[in-house]
């Protein structure tokens, strides 16, 4: 019965007709983006190609450097063993209340509330977390959260929160307003870059209707996965008094120099979007072709600063597993 019930409302759901119609198969893609020479493709069956198709548009045709597709297209390096680079390189395992519930600092949790995303990046840290059988039940979750008056913030992350449906976050979001010690709730979400159309009118009606603070953290590496139908879903989020942060990785052959990153933060401030971290890479495995050396991170923030207004740099961190908080790095 409740499975009719949330399947009925999936269906009026138009996010996931869009979803449904992502690029799945290589050659497919490469069909669509007119790649004349197709490199040998390395599959990995639990985390394939998932790219939405606006993405897709936005990627020059024949071009296998675009620092879109550089994102999502997996290369044979992703098999080979490089020092430093493990499956779980922040320790996550160990921070663990529940499968899905992480304390990794005082005050706040992160909910991975699903592993489903809209798009699949290479560099993704959480690529190999052991992700139990989907459930929309939040019940044990909550019971901790609960208990510990100490925890003023949630964080729903993932895969991505938005791959919920609205009838799951809204009852998930209820749940947590109930619970008098919350005050922030936090999303972590790369989804509308993918598919704007995701803010649809019940989503934003669920968010004006929060009674914590909501904050979203847009993920965001270049300014191509932005768009006017995104910036037009943003305002409908900052009317509803919404606070909107990105976060940014640092990542090799994507967005590894000062006009690219210039580009991006000005495009977002000037929407009133803040820069919140940029972030090195984390090292996890069949990652390190992604990886940009400190030295040239801290040299880019350095130039920035002196172009861009304070506000729209982020600061420039690294997460270490046991450390309090992420590490500013300059
Ligand atoms: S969790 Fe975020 S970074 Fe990882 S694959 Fe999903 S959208 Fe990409």
């Amino acid at each position: 019965m409740l499975f009719c019930k949330y399947k009925k409302y999936q269906n009026m759901e138009n996010w996931r007709q869009i979803q449904k119609n992502n690029f799945r198969d290589w050659e497919t893609l490469f069909s669509f983006l007119k790649i004349k020479s197709p490199p040998p493709i390395f599959t990995s069956p639990s985390f394939p190609l998932n790219l939405p198709r606006r993405l897709a548009r936005k990627i020059e045709k024949n071009n296998l450097n675009d620092p879109l597709l550089r994102q999502f297209i997996p290369s044979q390096n992703e098999t080979k063993d490089c020092k430093g680079f493990i499956a779980d390189p922040l320790s996550e395992n160990s921070f663990q209340k529940t499968n899905r519930l992480l304390q990794k600092y005082q005050g706040r949790v992160l909910i991975l509330t699903t592993n489903a995303c809209a798009m699949h990046c290479r560099f993704c840290f959480r690529q190999n977390y052991p992700y139990q059988k989907p459930s929309f039940d939040f019940q044990a979750e909550l019971d901790i959260i609960k208990a510990d008056s100490t925890i003023q913030e949630v964080i729903l992350s993932g895969g991505d929160p938005l791959s919920l449906s609205n009838q799951v976050l809204s009852s998930l979001i209820a749940s947590l307003s109930q619970i008098s010690h919350l005050k922030l709730l936090r999303f972590h979400t790369r989804f509308p870059i993918g598919i704007p159309e995701r803010f649809d009118a019940s989503f934003l009606k669920i968010v004006a209707s929060c009674p914590l603070q909501v904050v979203f953290v847009f993920h965001i590496n270049h300014s191509k996965e932005l768009d006017e139908l995104f910036f037009e879903k943003v305002k409908a989020l900052q009317k509803r008094g919404v606070l909107l942060l990105t976060h940014t990785v640092l990542l090799k052959g994507v967005n590894d120099n000062v006009e690219t990153l210039k580009t991006l933060f000005l495009n977002v401030v000037q929407k009133g979007i803040v820069p919140y971290y940029l972030h090195q890479l984390d090292p996890v495995k069949g990652s390190f072709h992604f990886e940009v050396p400190l030295s040239k991170g801290l040299d880019l923030v350095k130039q920035l600063r002196k172009i861009l207004p304070g506000y729209a740099v982020p600061s420039y961190v690294r997460e270490t597993p046991y450390h309090p908080y992420k590490t500013p790095l300059i």
